[in-house]
C-alpha cells in the first residue's frame, strides 16, 4: 500500500477553501482512515494543511503525541472513566456530554494539576453521544464553574449531510445547534471553537457562524457520497491518497469446466489463464467481492473468480494473456487509463469508502510518498 501524502495536502487545501477563515480539523482517527495517522499526522503538521487533528481513542491520541505531534488533539467520544488520566497526561482536548463527564474530566484534571481544554457535544439528531441543545447552557456553566477545566469548544454532528435527500434535516440541526450556541454565547460570552461540518457539510452545506471544520474522508481522496465523486464533473477536486497493489504468484492455463476455489463457485466457461495473487480477506479484502471484485493487471481490468481466500486470491486474465509471475497487480488505484476506487469496492460490498479503507490491515506493506 502506497501513500501519496501531497495528494492528502491537495484535498485539504481544498477542504481550506471551503472552510474560508475557519480552522482545519482532520480525522486521523482509526489509523488515519488506515493511510497510517503518525505519517499522515507529520505530514499535515509539517505542511500547515490542518490545524487540529482528531481521534476516538485515547491510544490514538498518545500514539501522535509520542511521534512529536504537537497540534492539538481532540478526542470525539467521551473517555472512559480509567483512560482519563492518561488523556489529560498528553493533553488531549476531551468531549464531556453532561455533568458527570464534566466533573470526571474536571478530576483527571485536577489530579495533575492541569487546566484542561474540553469540548461539549451536542446531540441534534445524529442520536450517538451528546446532549439536548436545550441543555448545553447548563453543562456549558458547570465546564465554566469547573476549576480544572477550559471551555474550548462545542460541536454537534451532522449524520446526513453527505447526500441531497439530507439537506432540509441537517440545515435544521444547523439551526438548532447555532441557536443554542449563541445562547450560551449571550451569557457567558464567545466559545473558541464551535464546529459541526463533517465532509459532507463541509462540500455541501453553508457553514454558518462556525469556527472550525471537521474533516475526515474528503481529505483522504473521497466524497461522502460516491454518487456526486462521478461523472465529468466531480463536486470536490480531491483525488485518492492510497493505492494497493500486490504481484501475481502463480499463473496456470485451466480447461473449460475446472472449478476454482472453496466451495467450487466458479467454473471455467472456457479455456483460460487464472492468476493467483497474495492477497486475502486477512488483507482487508472483502470476501464479499468473491466472483465480483475485480483487480487491473497488465492494464485490464480483470475478474475476481472463485471465492476470496484469507491469503489469496484468484484472477481469470483471459486466454490471451502474457501476463506471467511478478507482474504488479493493482488492487485499488489506478494502473493506466483503469482506475479500481474504494467506492467501487464499497458499492460491490454494500458499504462505504471508509469501511475499505479502515479495513486494510497491518500485514499489508506500507510506504508513505
Ligand atoms: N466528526 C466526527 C464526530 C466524526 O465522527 C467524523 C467521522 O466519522 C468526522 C467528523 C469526519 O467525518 P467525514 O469522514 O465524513 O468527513
Amino acid at each position: 500500500m502506497t501513500v501519496d501524502l501531497a495528494a492528502i495536502v491537495a484535498n485539504l487545501r481544498v477542504v481550506r477553501d471551503r472552510a474560508g477563515a475557519r480552522q482545519v480539523l482532520f480525522a486521523v482517527k482509526a489509523d488515519a482512515y488506515g493511510h497510517g495517522a503518525v505519517a499522515v499526522a507529520r505530514e499535515v503538521q509539517r505542511a500547515g494543511a490542518a490545524d487540529w487533528l482528531a481521534v476516538a481513542t485515547v491510544a490514538e491520541g498518545q500514539e501522535l503525541v509520542e511521534a512529536g505531534v504537537t497540534l492539538p488533539i481532540l478526542k470525539l467520544s467521551p473517555a472512559a472513566p480509567q483512560d482519563l488520566d492518561a488523556a489529560v497526561a498528553c493533553g488531549l482536548r476531551l468531549t464531556v456530554l453532561d455533568r458527570e463527564t464534566v466533573a470526571e474530566a474536571d478530576a483527571a484534571a485536577g489530579r495533575a494539576g492541569a487546566v484542561s481544554p474540553v469540548h461539549i457535544g451536542v446531540d441534534t439528531g445524529m442520536g450517538r453521544i451528546g446532549l439536548p441543545p436545550e441543555r448545553l447552557d447548563e453543562v456549558a456553566r458547570a465546564v465554566d464553574e469547573a476549576p480544572h477545566l477550559h471551555l474550548e469548544g462545542v460541536f454537534t454532528h451532522l449524520p446526513i449531510s453527505d447526500v441531497p435527500e439530507g439537506d432540509a434535516f441537517t440545515v435544521a440541526q444547523i439551526g438548532r445547534f447555532l441557536d443554542a450556541v449563541g445562547r450560551t454565547e449571550k451569557r457567558r460570552g464567545p466559545i473558541p471553537q464551535v464546529h459541526m461540518a463533517n465532509s459532507g457539510a463541509i462540500l455541501g452545506h453553508d457553514l454558518g457562524r462556525t469556527t472550525m471544520v471537521r474533516a475526515g474522508i474528503v481529505g483522504y481522496g473521497y466524497d461522502p457520497d460516491p454518487a456526486r465523486a462521478v461523472g465529468p464533473h466531480p463536486r470536490a477536486a480531491v483525488r485518492p491518497a492510497l493505492r494497493w497493489t500486490s504481484r501475481v504468484s502463480f499463473v496456470k492455463t485451466v480447461e473449460k469446466g475446472t472449478t476454482i476455489g472453496y466451495g467450487r463457485t466458479w467454473t471455467a466457461p472456457r479455456r483460460t489463464t487464472i492468476v493467483t495473487v497474495p492477497v486475502g480477506y486477512a488483507d482487508g479484502y472483502p470476501r464479499l467481492l468473491s466472483n465480483r471484485g475485480r483487480v487491473v493487471i497488465g492494464g485490464l481490468a480483470c475478474p475476481v473468480v472463485g471465492r476470496v481466500c484469507m491469503d489469496q486470491i484468484m484472477v481469470d486474465v483471459g486466454p490471451q494473456t502474457s501476463v506471467a509471475v511478478g507482474d504488479e497487480v493493482v488492487v485499488l488505484g489506478r494502473q493506466g487509463d483503469v482506475e479500481i476506487t474504494a467506492d467501487q469496492l464499497a458499492g460491490l460490498t454494500g458499504t462505504i469508502s471508509y469501511e475499505i479503507t479502515c479495513g486494510i490491515s497491518k500485514r499489508v506493506d506500507r510506504t508513505w510518498i
